[in-house]
């Protein structure tokens, strides 16, 4: 039961998570059932991690043959199933070379390491953005630039800045000579699934270009598919030269990749680097059959076609609300409703009735819902969570209170 579960994982875990009381036993496709029998919608995905939706057959068919065949060596070895999967990743990308890990925070660890690694000594400083997410780890804490995450934590490890979003003339009067990188998420997910600009993107590439700095892409969230490209950045026009992957790369496993071209990735010779864990032989064999299964013919185009048909739903909804929401958002199947202040206190509110009716979003920077279905999601199951929405915000903005 959800309730016994609760209490006794509440009685030996730290409490870094605020949970809502339910307990996951089982997930197929989109759906997701509790310890008490109720079935949920999952529009979040495990937050932009499920994207190929739960237990997809491709996955686990893989997952099985590997796991009986070989399921860890280290990095001493070299393995097929890593081997492949980096093929995969530089076929598809702008990169050369690829280092593998098991999270985001550790793709950003490495590709801060690698750019300073790269750089002379003396430069050593990464600007990031205001708003931007980048880790809980140390260093990938203090490159995030939103203060509530670094509070109890300081000092913060030195070289980091943070740029105001938006504002290309403040960021070019921060770099300096010791600065080394620009790191930034081309839609930043955890501040609110807030695009850039694509001119303010481009003006970054530009800034890198003339100051020879290197400009890293933490496409740990907008990464595999969920743009509606394999990458959000190759429908903005702008590459990186680092970039880096976690959460969807994996089809529901854990890693995380870095990427970058030849020149930068030389800097890490053996011995500079490394993970234990970092390109596991099960966990690639799983990103491997999801990467397919998102490259096979038509699979993105359709993820652009269902991410239209929501965003334009999701405009219409709000603007049946102007005095609550402000505007609809994002790219491909990575969706915010972004409310005006008003509408930001019913946040939490809407996401627990949605809950209720058997939906999971969730509610990001205080500010906008947050939806990521898995790319395997149709058209009928975003019809039923709009219908549901709707309901829902008529229900909390119209009352009285
Ligand atoms: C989730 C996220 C991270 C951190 O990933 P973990 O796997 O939780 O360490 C880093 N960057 C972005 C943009 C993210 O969304």
């Amino acid at each position: 039961m959800n309730a016994t579960l609760k209490e006794r994982a509440d009685k030996v875990f730290m409490a870094t998570y605020g949970r809502y009381p339910v307990a996951m036993v089982k997930g197929e496709g989109c759906r997701l059932f509790d310890a008490d029998g109720k079935e949920y919608l999952d529009f979040l995905s495990g937050i932009a991690v499920c994207g190929l939706g739960h237990c997809h057959p491709a996955v686990v068919a893989a997952v099985r043959r590997q796991v009986a065949d070989l399921v860890h060596v280290s990095n001493l070895y070299y393995t097929l199933p890593q081997t492949e999967l980096a093929e995969k990743l530089v076929a598809n990308s702008f990169a050369d070379k690829v280092f593998f890990c098991n999270s985001g925070a550790e793709a950003n660890e490495a590709a801060i390491k690698l750019a300073r690694k790269a750089s002379a000594p003396e430069r050593y400083e990464i600007i990031s953005l205001e708003g931007s997410f980048h880790g809980r780890t140390l260093a990938t804490v203090a490159a995030t630039g939103q203060t509530r995450f670094h509070q109890g934590f300081e000092p913060m490890p030195a070289g980091f800045q943070h740029a105001p979003f938006g504002d290309l003339a403040a960021l070019e009067r921060m770099i300096r000579s010791a600065t080394c990188a620009i790191l930034c998420e081309p839609l930043q997910g955890e501040g609110g699934v807030r695009p850039l600009p694509p001119d303010y993107l481009k003006g970054i590439r530009d800034l890198c270009d003339e100051n020879g700095l290197f400009l890293i892409f933490d496409e740990v969230q907008t990464g595999v598919g969920h743009t509606g490209t394999l990458f959000a950045h190759q429908q903005l026009g702008v590459e990186p030269d680092i970039m880096t992957l976690a959460k969807a790369l994996g089809g529901g496993l854990p890693i995380g990749a870095m990427l970058a071209r030849q020149h930068i990735a030389q800097a890490f010779t053996p011995g500079t680097h490394a993970s234990t864990f970092g390109g596991n032989p099960v966990v690639c064999a799983a990103a491997n059959a999801s990467l397919d299964t998102i490259l096979a013919d038509g699979f993105l185009q359709s993820t652009r076609e269902k991410g239209e048909y929501f965003r334009a739903a999701l405009q219409k909804l709000a603007a049946r609300f102007p005095g609550q929401i402000a505007t609809a958002r994002g790219m491909g199947l990575l969706l915010g409703l972004v409310f005006t202040e008003a509408g930001a206190a019913q946040g939490g509110e809407i996401v627990a009735k949605m809950m209720e009716r058997g939906f999971l979003i969730n509610f990001t920077a205080g500010i906008a819902l947050r939806f990521v279905p898995p790319l395997i999601v149709s058209k009928a199951e975003i019809d039923l969570l709009l219908a549901a929405l709707a309901e829902v915000l008529a229900e909390v903005f119209a009352a009285p209170r």
